[in-house]
């Protein structure tokens, strides 16, 4: 049944066992789950890649346990700035926003800017009036609140205060990563890539990281690999952490495995950073490294059992030492 295979994540951080009650993970496994097998279905009907990873993330957005759309965490000053970005790897068309705060969905934002406007990234109220135009849902700011994420921006505040006092001490040590993202190649051998995030908590007000931004956080080219990054954005912006991947393949004839754990498992952290990406070249070969506690993530080939995994262990192909 071809190579047909889709792969999601709903982002890396600190995800210890003892933290996550029983139900909590239940109800991750059953959101990934679900999600994928949609993804899968998709595919397997002949969907394109484009179609699959837009509606995975769609779902991502819609689903408030992941820190996109619905469920997105706050900035420092209480609000919420979401990005997003879509990738075509058959023509390396790709179309993005960031810092929106009023559009339902901004995968589909993203979306519309890759098919209907002669630009790459549209931000703030400009990208919002265009999504609008475009006859895409509008919902006030606070749609996208919920009371873990205010608790967690709490949190973090009182975190940044004390790391403050402390002279310099790392201000990501108790931050938690969360974005989604999907990747998939087609019956018809089509690469695609997307990916969707309210950023990290805390975050100063206009502050843009990896995920909308093309090569950074996503990548899609069918001459060889489509990527979705999460993780520490202004490092995975440095490295162009995506695009690497793509790079050290087509340059230096790495496999898709070799790529992908040279970036998130070496280049990451030497800046000091840390994270995961899910990643599928043209052969449909997936890897999903993480140096992360765990990694929300799940995969699908056409005609197989989907899989869902969330710590190190239990996916045969996550993790990174
Ligand atoms: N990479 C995202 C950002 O920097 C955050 C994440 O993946 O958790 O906005």
């Amino acid at each position: 049944m071809g190579k047909a295979v889709i792969a999601i994540h709903g982002g890396a951080g600190a995800i210890a066992r003892s933290r996550l009650s029983p139900e909590q993970e239940r109800a991750y496994v059953d959101a990934l789950s679900a999600i994928v097998t949609c993804g899968q279905a998709l595919l397997a009907g002949g969907g394109s890649a484009l179609d699959a990873v837009t509606e995975a993330v769609r779902q991502l957005e819609a689903c408030p346990l992941f820190n996109a759309g619905v469920g997105s965490v706050f900035t420092h000053q209480g609000r919420h700035e979401l990005d997003a970005c879509i990738m075509d790897g058959r023509t390396l068309e790709a179309g993005a926003v960031a810092g929106v705060s009023r559009i339902r969905y901004p995968i589909l934002a993203a979306r519309a800017v890759l098919e209907s406007s002669p630009h790459l990234l549209l931000i703030g109220e400009g990208a919002e009036t265009f999504a609008f135009l475009q006859g895409l849902e509008a919902v006030e700011p606070a749609f996208f609140s919920t009371p873990a994420r205010r608790a967690q921006l709490e949190r973090a505040q009182a975190a940044q205060q004390t790391l403050l006092d402390h002279d310099g001490a790392p201000l990501d040590s108790d931050r938690k990563f969360g974005t989604v993202g999907a990747v998939a190649l087609d019956l018809a051998g089509n690469l695609a890539a997307a990916t969707s995030t309210g950023g990290m908590t805390n975050k100063l007000a206009g502050r843009v990281g990896d995920s909308p931004i093309v090569g950074a956080g996503c990548y899609a080219n069918n001459a060889n690999v489509a990527v979705s990054c999460t993780g520490t954005g202004e490092v995975f912006m440095r490295t162009l952490a995506a695009y690497d991947i793509a790079a050290l393949m087509e340059y230096a004839g790495l496999s898709l495995q070799e790529a992908s754990e040279r970036v998130i498992g070496e280049k990451i952290p030497v800046l000091g950073g840390s994270g995961g990406a899910i990643a599928i070249d043209r052969e449909g070969n997936l890897a999903m490294p993480f140096t992360t506690e765990g990694m929300y993530r799940a995969s699908a080939r056409v005609g197989d059992a989907p899989s869902v995994g969330i710590y190190r262990e239990g996916c045969g192909e996550g993790g990174h030492g």
